[in-house]
């Protein structure tokens, strides 16, 4: 998951708006377009993470311009997950904390969350855990407005350091997303080095690329190695519990950057050669009991990637991926096992 653009590097949060310390925010673009447009009414949605700005954020709105606002208290996962129903509801939406993906509604304004941390310590901390000399850089969209100073700290330690360019659904170059690690695959390079924070990204890099990565995390300071091994086991058992399901829900999402039609529709086909029971269960948030009640015995996943791979633990019955269930099939080799990502 996974982002407004600061204007002169300060910060634009008004005094009073709790909880986003640490982050900038380019709220004068969203004032300044809000009164351009004329909006009455103005919907805000953010992750876990931001939402305890948003009462105070609201506030600053009403009081700066002429509009109304109402904040969207669904759970938001990325810049995938856009509250349509609120879309529809209001003029202008503000969306906070992830960076446009292509697709999505023309009245919503994404506003990035930045991150204040300097990357350069953790990033020569970094150098001398790197083994190789042609190293790729990646990050989230929170840190990727301070790559160059990651950039000059590489050079210093004698290593040519470069960064995937953007394109897709990957706004910046070096971003990477949980479900794309476009910026990463198009490098020609021996090692990666990740800058940011928790598993899930260096893990997709490493297997979408199936080179060594190193994390380096600028809040705890941290640096480390990603070891896919423990992911592949749980997911080798999954695709193993899977072959005894007969009946299988092929999960597509409401969720506009997670819907994956076609894909599920080929899914169903395939299980169906085979002579499975397969059916396609539109979902927005995609929670354990939904499955059991259906009484599907497993479930293949088209929305993101993280539902199969990150969340499998909350499920009672194995949640694939679209290449995972290839696997179990017969119609893909383990050896060719892929992460699954969006374009
Ligand atoms: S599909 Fe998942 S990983 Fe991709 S942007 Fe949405 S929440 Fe993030």
């Amino acid at each position: 998951m996974d982002r407004a653009h600061s204007t002169d590097g300060s910060s634009c949060t008004p005094a009073g708006i709790s909880g986003i310390s640490g982050y900038e925010l380019d709220l004068n673009r969203a004032i300044d377009l809000i009164r351009k447009s004329g909006a009455q009414l103005v919907g805000l949605q953010a992750p876990e993470g931001l939402k305890r700005a948003l009462p105070a954020l609201a506030r600053h709105i009403e009081e700066e311009t002429e509009a109304k606002v109402i904040i969207s208290g669904d759970p938001c996962f990325g810049a995938c997950d856009v509250d349509m129903q609120l879309c529809g509801a209001v003029d202008i939406m503000l969306h906070l904390g992830h960076a446009e993906l292509e697709e999505g509604p023309e009245n919503v304004i994404f506003l990035e969350a930045r991150m204040n941390e300097d990357l350069k310590e953790v990033t020569a901390k970094a150098a001398k855990v790197l083994k190789a000399k042609k190293v790729g850089v990646t990050t989230t969209i929170q840190h990727v407005h301070k790559l160059g100073q990651a950039l000059d700290a590489l050079k210093e330690h004698g290593i040519q350091a470069s960064i995937g360019p953007s394109g897709g659904r990957i706004a910046e170059a070096g971003q990477v997303l949980g479900c794309n690690y476009s910026a990463a695959r198009s490098l020609n390079v021996e090692e990666h080095l990740f800058i940011g924070t928790g598993r899930f990204h260096p893990l997709g890099i490493a297997l979408a690329t199936g080179k060594r990565v190193v994390i380096a995390d600028p809040v705890t300071g941290e640096v480390s190695e990603i070891d896919t091994d423990p992911l592949l086991r749980r997911r080798f058992a999954a695709i193993t519990c899977a072959m005894d399901a007969k009946r299988f829900a092929v999960l597509v999402s409401k969720k506009p950057g997670q819907k994956r039609m076609e894909l599920a529709e080929r899914i169903k086909t395939m299980g169906q050669a085979k002579g499975l029971e397969m059916f396609l269960v539109y979902l927005d948030n995609i929670e354990p009991d939904r499955l059991l009640n259906l009484g599907a015995e497993a479930a293949v996943s088209t929305a993101c990637p993280r539902v199969a791979l990150d969340d499998a633990a909350k499920y009672r019955i194995p949640i694939l991926t679209p290449p995972e269930f290839e696997i179990m099939l017969g119609e893909r080799k383990w050896e060719d096992y892929s992460f699954d990502e969006i374009e």
